[in-house]
């Protein structure tokens, strides 16, 4: 899957800055009311109906607030209490012990079974049904009801305890993951949605095959009803236990080795969130609604769509049948086979051949009025799939996927094994993109490409096609055991998507995106609320969780560290040695390093040296001194936040590169050192002027020099600025800022480093300054410290202010120029900068004047909206082309700049409107959040309402997901203070296990300490140095 977050990938360290409405928000929000805007006062200007935007006072809202509790049906918590217990108590079995507990009724390990004669069994039989009923009257009568009160402490000292079916009866099984005594070989499946009941009927028929002798078959099953089910065509009841998404069917004799068939027949509502079989729409051009039925199944959600062994080893052969309209068409992972006419209101039922072996998360349908345009590659039928107002924009998907497929085919040296590959994009969908074999579905913005596309755009359509493509084989082919290890599909297919586009599209510029990208998973990791790359997960929540920077961004970054240290060609030969021996299996990280390790002629132990990578959470923190031709290396753990306990025993296996004054620029340069002790040294040759670690920032690991140290490095790029790569450069920025975070450089030291970027005139050394600089002067804007922040925007105005005015407003055509063109004009626009403002205004007005056919440079569409959406006219101009454009990739940044407006009226209009999706496409709320809280006039808004529709938002975007981890990051991330701090903190344990529990909100909570620790520490250098 591709999540959501590539979506603002485009975007650097630009300061959004607009008219400050200080008057009304201090610091302080949370005391009384301030002044909320009253909107009986003054009509708008623009067109939002009155009856549209209702925001209640602040002080009734602050009544009302008890959420969570309140909210929550009380059957529910108690099923959501009891299932996390359960979660807990469980969660150190291993899989052993899951195999051995398989059966109902020997939950003793296998051994103590099955060495018992005749005679004793009867006797330990008799004696395990008295302690079983011992059990069941201690606990389960009169009162103990499998609730937090009930069962808590008991539960890990007396065994299986088990948990209570919706019937009454108890649940034969008690573990979230399924016994391993039955596996699924094959499913029919046969589906018939109602588009216009938005309901739909299915028939699945399981072969299965049972591995050891059991009474029970257990699946996962959610959100549908039930009508029969039958074994063997007999009758059999079930039993369901909702909290954890399971259906049983007990047996009243031992189930014999063998394979068997299990039918169910049920009927379900389409869901009305983003997994699942769910429902989407659109508005046409001519205006008409569209309905269409899609899928959304990774990581849990295929037990939504039809009862299935819903974990990723289970994998088995698919056979789907769809029943629809004849206007529709189905479309599923296979090609289709025949369609037959049901004769029943003009009904048809397609037929799909059977899949190959893949886990039930990669099963895809879709019933939809849908245009194509296809090609053949290889052996395969590639189509992209649109809505038919958009069909002119899937020519450079088709182009693109053709290409890489292609590569990929080469690459892995294993075809793409399926005759059709389709690429659909889907109005309303939440992730980024999702990788079902042969049917990949993406958001409208991840792959069409209209005519007045440039690269810069394409860049992003292009990556996560390539993120995809690479998943057909890192994650469908071969595919993760269980979701600890999802870094196995997701930050392979990260680093592929990165590592292919240099190769098939140099003329992106991907290298500069990838760096950010590492950078970006540093800042994340180095918190204390980080995990590791291959991390223990058990709840649906757990699950939903790994979908985060550091599965991707660390998994990717960790892969590059490697390729870049194995000698050439031994990377990709172990890769495809891994792929051939897993072809269609399940693997753990240890499988692909070993597979790597066999292929490396090194004297390298590369399952050694990644384990300490994938074991434990962050990263190293590298520091050197030189003394003469004498190195000392030291390595700790990069902490920000040590208070909580650093963790002093985790060591990693460094492959440490530096360069030389002598030879610094070209890959020949690069010398390697080993560091897997504490502390090291190393000799050098001879004499050098200057050292610089970690060459072209390929290791994942920060690098701390000396004071002697870091002033030649400075002094060197003073001298010239081409002394080192522009990698090299940029790690320079962000490794310096980071360290004055920890507290190991003086801020004085860090704008020691800037003064040589007045020279500088690459992008990636200047992006990441200006995103460094920025993320501070936006701390201090909302600190709402005016004189600071003035100083702040003075700086970087006498650092950047020559290249920002030296900027074109004509059409370029090189990526990197763009990327450099927009973050330097989107930062002076931001401040105010006469000279962007008014060339930004003037192209608005000629693009309206030309009726909005004008072509904006797509790389300055974003900063010219944003300028344009600050005053009525402008804005509803742009909410009108955003209502009307078919172009989705100007579309979001028309929706950026709409959600950049300062008026706080708009800004509620606009977070109500993404909620609810009724003018604003849902899918697009967590970006207009992130867009609101950028700048001061919107950011306690956006906090204050996600807070208030903390249940509406969690009814559309699961707790844990990319979503909602990003909801809250951009809500919380620019506090730094202590009545923020504890705010945030209130808010979160108000919603009981279901908040606190978050891995996010930890990392929230540890975010705003840091920003307060910064603050206190630097405050006053800023005041002096700035
Ligand atoms: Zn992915």
């Amino acid at each position: 899957m591709e999540s959501a977050n590539h979506l603002n990938q485009q975007e650097y360290g630009a300061i959004e800055r607009a008219p400050l409405p200080r008057n009304m928000i201090e610091n302080s929000m949370f005391e009384e009311e301030p002044d909320v805007v009253d909107l009986a006062k003054e009509s708008p200007s623009y067109h939002i109906d009155s009856d549209d935007v209702t925001y209640e006072p602040r002080s009734s809202r602050l009544l009302v607030r008890g959420l969570g509790e309140n909210d929550m049906d009380e059957d529910e918590e108690d099923y959501e209490s009891s299932a996390r217990l359960l979660g807990m108590s469980f969660m150190n079995r291993s899989s052993s012990q899951r195999s051995a507990a398989s059966s109902y009724t020997c939950q003793q390990p296998s051994r103590s079974c099955s060495t018992l004669s005749t005679k004793t069994t009867a006797v330990g039989v008799l004696i395990l049904v008295l302690v079983v009923s011992m059990f069941m009257v201690i606990y389960f009568v009169p009162s103990c009801t499998f609730t937090k009160k009930g069962c808590q402490k008991s539960n890990s000292s007396m065994g299986s305890i088990y948990p209570i079916s919706t019937s009454g009866e108890l649940f034969p099984w008690t573990d979230l993951r399924l016994p391993l005594s039955v596996h699924p070989v094959h499913y029919n499946i046969s589906l018939h949605p109602d588009l216009n009941s938005m309901t739909f009927q299915g028939n699945v028929s399981i072969v299965v095959k049972v591995l050891h002798e059991t009474k029970n078959i257990i699946l996962h099953s959610s959100d549908m009803n039930i009508i029969k089910v039958t074994f063997e065509d007999k009758e059999y009841r079930f039993l369901e236990y909702k909290p954890w998404q399971q259906i049983a069917i007990k047996f009243p004799e031992d189930l014999k080795k063998g394979q068997y068939v299990l039918k169910i027949s049920y009927k379900a509502n389409l869901s009305n969130s983003y997994d699942g079989f769910y429902n989407s729409s659109y508005v046409d051009t001519a205006g008409t609604k569209r309905v269409l039925a899609a899928t959304q199944f990774e990581p849990l959600a295929a037990r939504k769509a039809f009862p299935c062994f819903d974990e990723p080893a289970f994998k088995s052969t698919f056979v789907v049948k769809m029943t629809r309209d004849a206007k529709y068409i189905s479309l599923s992972n296979m090609p289709k086979i025949k369609t037959t006419d049901l004769n029943e209101n003009g009904l048809q039922e397609d037929e799909f051949e059977s899949s190959v072996k893949m886990s039930t998360y990669l099963v895809a349908f879709i019933v939809a009025e849908f245009s194509s345009h296809s090609k053949n590659v290889s052996k395969t039928t590639v189509s992209v799939y649109a809505v038919p107002d958009k069909k002119d924009q899937v020519h450079y998907a088709l182009e693109t996927a053709c290409k890489l497929l292609v590569f990929y085919n080469r690459f892995f040296e294993i075809d793409y094994p399926l005759s059709k590959l389709d690429l659909v994009a889907i109005p309303d969908f939440l992730a980024g993109a999702m990788e079902n074999w042969g049917l990949i579905t993406f958001r409208e913005t991840t792959l069409l490409v209209g005519n007045q596309s440039s690269p810069f755009d394409k860049q992003l359509v292009t990556s996560v096609i390539a993120h995809e493509l690479a998943h057909q084989w890192f994650g469908n082919l071969v595919t993760m055991r269980w979701w600890n290890d999802l870094w196995l599909n997701e930050g392979f297919a990260t680093y592929m998507q990165y590592m292919s586009i240099e190769n098939v599209f140099s003329n992106l510029d991907i290298d500069i995106e990838f760096l950010n990208v590492r950078f970006k998973a540093l800042a994340k990791d180095a918190l204390n609320s980080s995990h590791p790359v291959s991390a223990f997960v058990s709840t649906p929540e757990q699950v939903e969780e790994m979908f985060d920077s550091v599965s991707y961004e660390k998994g990717a970054s960790i892969l590059l560290m490697l390729n870049a240290t194995l000698r050439d060609g031994e990377f990709r030969k172990g890769v495809i040695e891994y792929l051939q021996n897993y072809n269609l299996s399940n693997t753990e990280s240890k499988d692909l390093w070993n597979s790597l390790s066999q292929v490396s002629k090194q004297s390298l132990n590369v399952s050694e040296m990644m384990n300490t990578w994938t074991v434990h959470k962050g990263f190293p923190l590298v520091t050197v001194k030189r003394s003469g031709t004498q190195v000392t290396l030291s390595q700790e753990h990069f902490l920000l936040n040590a208070e909580n306990g650093t963790d002093d025993s985790s060591l990693w296996h460094i492959p440490l590169t530096y360069v030389n004054d002598s030879c610094s620029v070209l890959r020949s340069c690069k010398q390697v050192f080993h560091l897997k002790d504490k502390a090291d040294s190393l000799q050098l040759p001879g004499q050098v002027k200057w050292l610089k670690f970690n060459f072209r920032s390929d290791g994942f690991y920060i690098v701390h020099y000396d004071e002697q140290g870091w002033s030649d490095l400075i002094s060197a790029l003073k001298v010239d600025v081409n002394v080192l790569p522009s990698e090299d450069k940029a790690a320079l920025i962000n490794n310096i800022f980071a360290l004055s975070r920890l507290g190991k450089v003086s801020f004085r030291q860090v704008l020691n480093l800037m003064e040589y970027i007045r020279n500088e005139t690459e992008t990636a050394p200047l992006t990441e300054a200006l995103s460094q600089l920025g993320q501070i002067y936006r701390l201090l804007d909302k600190r709402s410290d005016l004189n600071l922040a003035s100083r702040m925007t003075t700086y970087i105005k006498d650092h950047f202010g020559s290249l920002m005015e030296s900027q074109s407003y004509e059409v370029e055509t090189s990526v990197s120029k763009m990327t450099l063109r927009s973050a330097l004009l989107e930062t002076a626009c931001a401040l105010k900068g006469p000279n962007c403002t008014t060339q930004a205004r003037h192209l608005f007005d000629q693009w309206l004047a030309s009726n909005k056919t004008l072509q904006i440079p797509s790389d300055l569409m974003r900063t010219v909206f944003k300028v344009a959406a600050q005053t009525d006219e402008g804005w509803s101009e742009l909410l009108d082309s955003y209502k009307h454009s078919i172009y989705d990739t100007e579309k979001r940044k028309m929706l950026e700049a709409l959600a950049s407006t300062q008026d706080v009226r708009k800004i509620i209009w606009i977070l109500q409107k993404s909620l609810d999706g009724s003018e604003i496409q849902n899918q697009e709320f967590p970006l207009v959040i992130h867009t609101v809280c950028r700048d001061f006039a919107g950011y306690l808004y956006a906090w204050d309402f996600m807070k208030e529709n903390w249940e509406k938002i969690t009814q559309k975007f699961p707790v844990g997901s990319f979503a909602i981890q990003s909801i809250i990051t951009s809500t919380t991330s620019q506090f730094s203070t202590k009545t923020h701090l504890t705010e945030v903190q209130n808010f979160f344990s108000s919603l009981g296990a279901k908040g606190s529990q978050m891995r996010i909100v930890q990392e929230a909570i540890e975010t705003i300490k840091q920003n307060m620790r910064w603050m206190e520490k630097n405050l006053k250098t800023l005041q002096i140095w700035l």
